[in-house]
């Protein structure tokens, strides 16, 4: 019988082929704007290398990334647990289809199931998909076959740009260019505890709700409102859905923000979607469904995908999660945050702060984020005007403290129109 050959044991051996080195961050530019579509606008970096918190353009020039690829990069660049687990899976058994299945999507499967809780509701089950918009847009087709017509997102919702998961995007710019959407979605007021109770019904397939609003600015819904989004739901027989795809996995100081003590409050949805920091920058999404109804939605055929629940990506997400226990790092999340955050509030550029653990907004007296990023950038600091007046971290989980606070020195030092929010004439 012949034996598998040793997981990774060709780690150290050179690699094979030819990765692009060399070339400017002008000159790659030049040839990213005349090789990719002009989805994204011009890239603020060519970026070369990573690690832990750092990233390295092409000109040799370090960065430090408090942006973490959008809330992605869980374990900062290059953390040599996740390379190990995603090298040894692909030495070993790279991708099967769902026709198959593998120890590391059902390992996987079983934490997430366990870390969220699930586990202790009968039933609850798990569906792997590859994105963001992909976990809502299961989501919307497990709302579907509740055979009940609306569903109810809220004003300044993000969730993804494929159809489905566009039609319970709110931001008008994204979804116009599109019409017609699949239908059935409406709107309700951001934090409206009100408005909720009013657009719910017994039509009602389900609400989805982000815990906090990432894209909109970084938003958390105000203290109660998820509570009563709960009692209303399952008053009215309606799936309660988080989107936890930005604020899942540690991001907020909890495994899970639905479960911070100050922003869900322990409220168990039906279903929790999630991606982004998954599995450290390895692509991959994840449906959570919560007891037996919610799991039961989609039967046999009902839904699918190739790469859902790939082994590489199992593996990424499995290792992602061990060093996120083995290290601590929900409480240095907490840690962090509460020093960044009463930093940033001292300073005289900042009106205000909206940290969830590492997902923080730092808004300033005017619509110069967009100016004060660059500022940044030029210091050495990857930040995200995410709004036209604030700035958004979602930086590796890893940070330090000591690390982080030289941002704080940067925005201490910024030139007297952007610390007044005047954009200069
Ligand atoms: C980023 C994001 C998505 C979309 O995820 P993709 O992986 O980009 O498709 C959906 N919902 C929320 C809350 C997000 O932040």
């Amino acid at each position: 019988m012949n034996e598998p050959t040793a997981a990774g044991a060709d780690l150290e051996a050179p690699a094979p082929l030819d990765l692009p080195t060399g070339g400017t961050v002008a000159a790659w530019t030049e040839r990213y704007g005349n090789a990719l579509m002009n989805t994204f606008g011009r890239p603020r970096r060519v970026l070369v290398r990573g690690e832990g918190p750092y990233v390295w353009d092409a000109d040799g020039v370090r960065y430090l990334d408090l942006l973490g690829g959008i809330a992605v990069n869980t374990l900062g660049h290059a953390h040599p647990t996740l390379t190990a687990a995603i090298c040894a899976q692909l030495g070993t058994l790279g991708h099967v289809s769902n026709f198959f299945a593998t120890p590391v999507q059902v390992s996987f499967a079983e934490r997430l199931l366990e870390i969220s809780g699930a586990s202790a509701v009968p039933g609850s089950r798990v569906f792997f998909a590859n994105s963001g918009t992909e976990a809502n847009e299961a989501a919307l087709k497990m709302a579907r076959r509740t055979g009940r017509p609306r569903v109810l997102a809220l004003e300044g919702a993000f969730h993804g740009r494929t159809m489905g998961a566009l039609a319970l995007t709110h931001k008008a710019a994204y979804r116009e260019p599109f019409e017609p959407l699949p239908g059935g979605v409406e709107f309700v007021p951001f934090g409206d505890a009100a408005a909720l109770e009013a657009a719910m019904g017994d039509d009602v397939a389900g609400l989805v709700l982000e815990v906090v609003q990432g894209e909109a600015g970084v938003r958390p819904l105000p203290p109660g409102y998820l509570a009563h989004a709960r009692r209303l739901t399952q008053e009215h027989g309606a799936l309660l859905v988080l989107d936890e795809v930005q604020t899942g996995v540690g991001r907020t100081g909890a495994w899970f923000a639905h479960q911070h003590p100050e922003l869900g409050g322990g409220v168990r949805p039906d279903v929790m979607t999630l991606a982004k920091g998954l599995a450290g920058g390895f692509p991959v999404g994840a449906v959570v469904a919560f007891g037996e109804r919610a799991a039961g939605l989609l039967g046999t055929g009902q839904h699918g995908t190739t790469f859902g629940g790939n082994p590489v990506a199992a593996a990424a997400g499995l290792a992602t999660i061990g060093v996120i226990e083995r290290d601590g790092l929900l409480e240095r999340v907490r840690d962090v945050s509460e020093r960044l955050a009463g930093a940033l509030r001292r300073l005289p550029a900042v009106r205000e702060v909206r940290a969830a653990g590492l997902l923080v907004a730092i808004e300033l007296n005017g619509p110069v984020s967009t100016a004060v990023a660059e500022v940044a950038l030029e210091a050495g600091y990857v930040v995200n005007p995410v709004t036209p007046t604030a700035l958004r971290l979602a930086p590796p989980l890893i940070l330090t403290w000591e690390q982080v606070s030289g941002l704080v020195d940067v925005l201490a030092g910024l030139p007297a129109d952007l610390v007044a929010g005047e954009v200069a004439s």
